[in-house]
C-alpha cells in the first residue's frame, strides 16, 4: 500500500518551495491520523480523538506577532503594540532561510477557504511540517469540494514551521518565535511555536484588514447562532468569556463559535470548525462540547492522557489551563450547515467581570453598546501567588484588539450603522463573578447565564420591567425565568454594600481612563456614557 498517494496538486513553486520530499495535498482526516501516529506527533484516545502537545507555547505568542510594513497597507494599519511593523527586506531574508529549511522535508498542504459567504470567501492554503497542524487547518477552515480543489488558487498562504527558529539579531524579531503577516506577498509565516491557534488567528487578522477595508464588511470576534425562527444572535467577548460555551445551545443552531463577518445579507462564519476551551469541562453544563472530546477527528491540545488506558482527564491542568479541542463544526448536533444567517436581532456583549459588580444581564442603548464595544472590558482573576486576590481589568477594543488591524473606530462605525439599520437589541452579559469579587463571590452558573441569554433572545426580558442601576446606567431586568430575582441586581448579593459601591465606582473610573483614547472618534452621547 502506498501511504502517499495523495500527491496531486501544484503550485508550491510559486511560494519558492522546490525541494520538498513528499507533499501531502489536502489529505483527509484518516490519512492525517495515520501520519500523526507514524510520526509520533500524538496519541489516539480511547474513543477516537487525537491528543497532542503544543510544546513550549500553550497559548498565543502575542508579543511575537508582526506585520510587514509595505507602502500599500501602511497608511491603513493601526500601528502600535499589537500591530508591530516588520521590515520587508528582513522578511525576505527570513523567508529564504525558511525555504531552505523546508528542503527535503515532508510537507502537508491544506487548500481550503475562510468565509462561508460565497461573495467574500478567501481561498487559503496552509502548509505545515506537522500532520496534526494540517488536521487543525482542515478542522478549522472551510473545506473545498473535490471540484473546488481542482481550481483552488490560494489568495493567502500560511506557512507554519514550529521547528524553524528566527535569529533575533539577524531577523529583527524579539525571540526565536515569530508570526509575521505580509499583505504584499499574501503570506503569513509562523516559526518557533507549535500552538495551532496561531494558524486560525493569523487568518482572522488578515480578514480583519481585508473585509472592512476592501469590501466594507464588518469582521467580528464573536460567536453566532440562530433560533428556530431563524432569528440570529451574535456574542462578542474576549477569551474565556463564553462565546463558545453559550453559543452551543440545544435549542439554537450554531453558526460559528469565534469569527464572523456581517455584510448586507447578514452574518457568516469565517470558519468551518470550533476551538473550545475544555479545562474542567462539565458534561452536564456543556453536553454538546463534551461529546466532541470523544469523537474521531477532534484534536485535544495539552490534555492529560493516561498513556496505558488512553483515557483523558479534562480536569488536569498540569500542562496548561488553556487546554483546547479543535473539531469540525459538524461535530456539534445542531448547526446551520451553510455557516450563514440573516441580520442579527440581538447583539450580546459578554464580559467575565471578576470584580462582581456588573449585572448578570443588562439592556444597552445603542450608545452604551458602542461604548462597551470600544471598551472591550473583561477581567482576569489574579494569578496563583499567595495573597493576591485583586482581579486584573482588561480593556481590549472590539473585544479582540490583538486581531484588529485597522483602528477600532472603523469597526465601531460599521457596527453602529448596522445596529441602527436593523434595529438590533443590545445586551451586556456578565458571565463572571456574583456576590462579591473573585475570592468572595462565585462565578455565575452556566445554567443561569444560558437562562438569561435565552430570555433576552426569545423576547421575554423585553416584555418585562427594568430598573436602572446608578453606576453604569444600565437597565437591569426585574425578573428572568430560571434565575433567582435577587441575583439580577449585583448589589443585592454583596453582603457588604459599601464595598460594592466602592468597587463599582473604581471600575467606572477604569472605564473612563481607558475610554479617553476614543473620545475624539465618537459622538458626544457615546463618550458621555460613563
Ligand atoms: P476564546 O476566544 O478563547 O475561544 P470563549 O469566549 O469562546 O474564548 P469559552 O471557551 O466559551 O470562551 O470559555 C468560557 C469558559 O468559562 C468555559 O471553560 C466555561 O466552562 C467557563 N464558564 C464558567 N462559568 C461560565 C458562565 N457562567 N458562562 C460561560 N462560561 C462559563
Ligand atoms: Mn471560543
Amino acid at each position: 500500500m502506498k501511504f502517499n498517494d495523495i500527491t496531486r496538486g501544484t503550485g508550491l513553486e510559486e511560494h519558492g518551495i522546490t525541494n520538498a520530499n513528499l507533499i501531502y495535498w489536502t489529505p483527509p482526516t484518516s490519512v492525517l491520523y495515520e501520519q500523526i501516529v507514524r510520526r509520533n506527533e500524538g496519541l489516539l484516545t480511547h474513543l477516537g480523538a487525537v491528543a497532542v502537545k503544543t510544546g513550549h507555547y500553550t497559548g498565543r505568542a502575542a508579543n511575537e506577532k508582526f506585520i510587514v510594513d509595505d507602502p500599500a497597507s501602511h497608511p491603513h494599519i493601526n500601528w502600535g503594540k499589537v500591530n508591530r511593523p516588520f521590515d520587508p527586506a528582513r522578511f525576505d531574508t527570513l523567508y529564504n532561510r525558511m525555504l531552505a529549511y523546508m528542503h527535503g522535508k515532508d510537507l502537508f498542504v491544506q487548500d481550503c477557504f475562510a468565509g462561508a459567504s460565497p461573495e467574500h470567501r478567501l481561498p487559503v492554503r496552509v502548509i505545515t511540517e506537522r500532520a496534526w497542524h494540517s488536521l487543525f487547518a482542515r478542522n478549522m477552515f472551510i473545506r473545498a469540494t473535490p471540484e473546488e480543489l481542482l481550481n483552488h488558487k490560494p489568495d493567502f498562504t500560511v506557512i507554519d514551521m514550529p521547528n524553524f527558529h528566527a535569529l533575533p539579531d539577524v531577523d529583527g524579531t524579539n525571540t526565536e518565535t515569530f508570526i509575521i503577516v505580509n499583505f504584499a506577498r499574501r503570506l503569513i509565516i509562523i516559526g518557533g511555536t507549535g500552538y495551532a491557534g496561531e494558524i486560525k488567528k493569523s487568518i482572522f487578522t488578515i480578514l480583519n484588514y481585508l473585509l472592512p477595508h476592501d469590501e466594507r464588511v464588518l469582521s467580528m470576534h464573536c460567536s453566532a447562532n440562530a433560533g428556530e425562527k431563524g432569528d440570529v444572535a451574535i456574542f462578542f467577548g474576549l477569551s474565556g468569556t463564553g462565546k463558545t460555551t453559550l453559543s452551543a445551545d440545544p435549542k439554537r443552531a450554531l453558526i460559528g463559535d469565534d469569527e464572523h463577518g456581517w455584510d448586507d445579507r447578514g452574518v457568516f462564519n469565517f470558519e468551518g470548525g470550533c476551538y473550545a476551551k475544555i479545562i474542567k469541562l462539565s458534561r452536564e453544563s456543556e453536553p454538546e462540547i463534551f461529546e466532541t472530546t470523544r469523537r474521531f477527528g477532534t484534536i485535544l491540545e495539552n490534555v492529560a492522557i493516561d498513556t496505558v488506558s488512553r483515557r483523558i482527564d479534562l480536569d488536569d491542568d498540569s500542562f496548561t489551563e488553556n487546554t483546547r479541542a479543535s473539531y469540525p463544526i459538524s461535530h456539534i448536533p445542531n448547526i446551520v450547515p451553510s455557516g450563514m444567517g440573516g441580520h442579527p436581532d440581538n447583539v450580546i456583549m459578554l464580559t467575565c467581570d471578576a470584580f462582581g459588580v456588573l449585572p448578570p444581564i443588562a439592556r444597552m442603548t445603542p450608545e452604551q453598546a458602542m461604548y462597551h464595544f470600544l471598551s472591550g472590558y473583561t477581567a482576569k482573576v489574579a494569578g496563583t501567588e499567595a495573597g493576591v486576590t485583586e482581579p486584573q481589568a482588561t480593556f481590549s477594543a472590539c473585544f479582540g484588539a490583538p486581531f484588529m488591524v485597522l483602528h477600532p473606530s472603523v469597526y465601531a462605525e460599521l457596527l453602529k450603522e448596522k445596529i441602527a439599520r436593523h434595529d438590533v437589541s443590545c445586551w451586556l452579559v456578565n458571565t463572571g463573578w456574583s456576590g462579591g469579587g473573585h475570592g468572595l463571590g462565585s462565578r455565575m452558573k452556566i445554567a443561569y447565564a444560558r437562562a438569561l441569554v435565552n430570555a433576552a433572545l426569545d423576547g421575554s426580558l423585553l416584555a418585562g420591567e427594568f430598573e436602572k442601576e446608578p453606576f453604569f446606567g444600565l437597565l437591569i431586568p426585574k425578573e428572568c425565568p430560571g434565575v433567582p430575582a435577587e441575583v439580577l441586581n449585583p448589589r443585592n448579593v454583596w453582603a457588604d454594600k459599601a464595598a460594592y459601591d466602592a468597587t463599582a465606582r473604581n471600575l467606572v473610573e477604569r472605564f473612563r481612563n481607558n475610554f479617553a483614547q476614543y473620545g475624539e472618534f465618537v459622538a458626544e452621547e457615546v463618550a458621555g456614557v460613563l
